[in-house]
């Protein structure tokens, strides 16, 4: 193997690997070097978003809605079904087997693309050289004319709730429990805590989340937040706001968690705790003295508009910069950034990045809220479509939640799309679509929906913006 590439990439998670496949497609030569780990030691490519993210927690999504929604709907379908139970031995197995070939595939892909990939450990030293550790610990250093950092995120602990690993977990210690807990407390109401909440509730943990702010979702759409709130205490989920949590005892009869909120200081019992207040960005042992690249306050790798760093050549995509940490945000910069390398044209519009929370219902949205339009001094008209107005949604027994476009009420450019309802997260790729192009309502208005589809509901929520909607009473 040659020690001299195009580009090196460090790390392949959503945001390295499509880098390096992109940059092969681009006739560069490339290696990607990760040191992902799994608990039993072995090795494996994809990142957070593969072995602990994104795909583990949609597995268990899925089939603890299923179990949730045998218990619950299949008796109105006038489905008969007894016995109905989860076995989560056979739920992680099948978490795990989805996990494993997702990862394989990503070492298939690179390697069918020409990529080098070395699993072990990247670092990056002045001009532009990498020591690479092997994972049996032998080091070589290699050369690159570019270095594309995209070393991800952990996730970040709390100080007085320290992980045990068994009882005090984080997010990947959430998705890997081999029994539903009696008693679960999630700390931080954000996406993680009510992707996984929701997963364990759904199985039968009583389940409390305790969120420091005073404000559930501020990130949302108002009316989506207040809508998800009341779902979420439907399916049983005691979320407690402005509750900080200050400590934690490990006992016998489980984690005691003390936390203040406004009423004083509050004890709770709890046999497993999820930590999920948020990620930080991960350099460790990333960056040798001397390279040029500067990290900012809060541990981010400090780039310019095209994920430049301050060192000549060296990039930085994904989670360790600024911005959302989401897979496809972080895939775009990766591919944008190989493109340039190749002298290629390359745009990442960070304006129309989706959301999705994988709950249910189901959460998505892209652009402004209709707060912060306003606060932004827009003038806005809003039109809102429910979903139990849906022919198709009220065949799938999904008729909760509704789809929200908010559009200039001049120009009539729609500014953002809010959907909480059944495929929220894939009805959202429209709103994107449209507004990459810089749609107005009427653009979706005038354009054709498939009936009966759930995508009818935000065609509905376009013309409601101009009082011109169909199916239901215009307000
Ligand atoms: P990572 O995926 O963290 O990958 C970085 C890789 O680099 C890792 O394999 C790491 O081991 C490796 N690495 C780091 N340093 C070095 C080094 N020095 N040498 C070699 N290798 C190194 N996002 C979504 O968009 N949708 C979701 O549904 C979603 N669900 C999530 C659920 C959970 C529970 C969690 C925790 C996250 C979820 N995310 C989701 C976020 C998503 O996982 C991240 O945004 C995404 O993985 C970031 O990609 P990345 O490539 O920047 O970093
Ligand atoms: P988050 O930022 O979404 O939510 C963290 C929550 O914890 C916030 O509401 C915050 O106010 C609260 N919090 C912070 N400190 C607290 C404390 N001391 N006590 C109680 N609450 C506290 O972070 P997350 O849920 O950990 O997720 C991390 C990242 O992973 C997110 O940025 C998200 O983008 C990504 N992610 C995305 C998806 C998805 O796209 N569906 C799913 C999971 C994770």
């Amino acid at each position: 193997m040659s020690d001299n590439f195009d580009v090196i990439v460090i790390g392949g998670g959503p945001a390295g690997y499509p880098a390096a496949i992109r940059a092969a497609q681009n006739r560069l030569t490339v290696a990607c070097i990760d040191g992902w780990q799994n608990r039993d030691g072995s090795t494996a490519f994809g990142g957070t978003c593969l072995n602990a993210g994104c795909i583990p927690s949609k597995a268990l999504l899925e089939s603890s809605e299923l179990l949730h929604r045998a218990q619950h709907e299949f008796a109105a379908h006038g489905v008969k079904a007894e016995g109905i139970g989860i076995d989560v031995a056979q739920m992680q197995k099948r978490k795990a087997s989805i996990v494993k070939g997702m990862t394989g595939g990503i070492l298939s892909l690179l390697k069918a693309a020409g990529v080098t990939a070395l699993a072990g450990h990247g670092r990056l030293l002045p001009g532009r050289k990498v020591e690479y550790t092997g994972t049996d610990g032998a080091k070589r250093t290699l050369q690159a004319k570019h270095v594309v950092l995209a070393s991800g995120s952990e996730p970040m602990p709390l100080r007085g709730v320290d992980f045990d690993g068994k009882s005090i977990v984080d997010s990947w210690g959430a998705l890997e429990f081999e029994a539903v807990p009696k008693r679960l407390c999630v700390i931080g109401a954000g996406v993680i805590g009510l992707e996984l909440g929701s997963v364990w509730r759904r199985l039968g943990a009583e389940t409390v989340v305790l969120e420091a702010l005073g404000q559930f979702l501020p990130m949302a759409d108002g009316a989506v937040a207040k809508e998800a709130q009341r779902h979420f205490k439907k399916l049983g989920l005691d979320i407690r706001l402005g509750a900080k949590v200050s400590a934690a005892k490990l006992a016998k009869d489980g984690v005691h968690l003390t936390y203040a909120d406004a009423k004083g200081e509050q004890t709770l019992v709890a046999d497993r705790v999820v930590v999920a207040i948020g990620r930080r960005p991960y350099t460790k042992d990333l960056l040798a003295e001397g390279t040029g690249v500067v990290l900012d306050g809060k541990g981010f790798i400090q780039v310019d508009d095209h994920c430049l760093t301050g060192a000549e050549n060296v990039w930085a995509v994904g989670d360790c910069v600024r911005g959302p940490m989401l897979a496809h945000k972080g895939k775009e910069e990766g591919v944008a950034v190989a493109d340039r390398i190749a002298g290629l044209y390359a745009h990442v519009n960070y304006r129309v990045v989706p959301s999705v929370i994988y709950t249910a219902p189901e959460i998505a949205w892209v652009g402004q809220t209709e707060e912060q339009a306003k606060a932004g001094g827009r003038s806005v008209k809003v039109g809102s479509f429910p979903f139990a107005a849906s022919g198709r949604a009220k065949a799938m027994e999904a008729g909760a939640g509704f789809c929200k476009v908010v559009a200039d009420a001049g120009s009539d450019e729609i500014l953002g799309v809010h959907v909480i309802g059944p495929m929220a997260g894939e009805l959202i790729a429209e709103a994107v679509l449209a507004m990459e192009y810089s749609a107005s309502s009427e653009d979706l208005q005038r354009t054709i929906h498939a009936h009966p589809t759930l995508s009818e509901a935000l065609h509905e929520a376009a013309l409601a913006a101009d009082k011109r909607a169909i199916d239901i009473p215009n307000r």
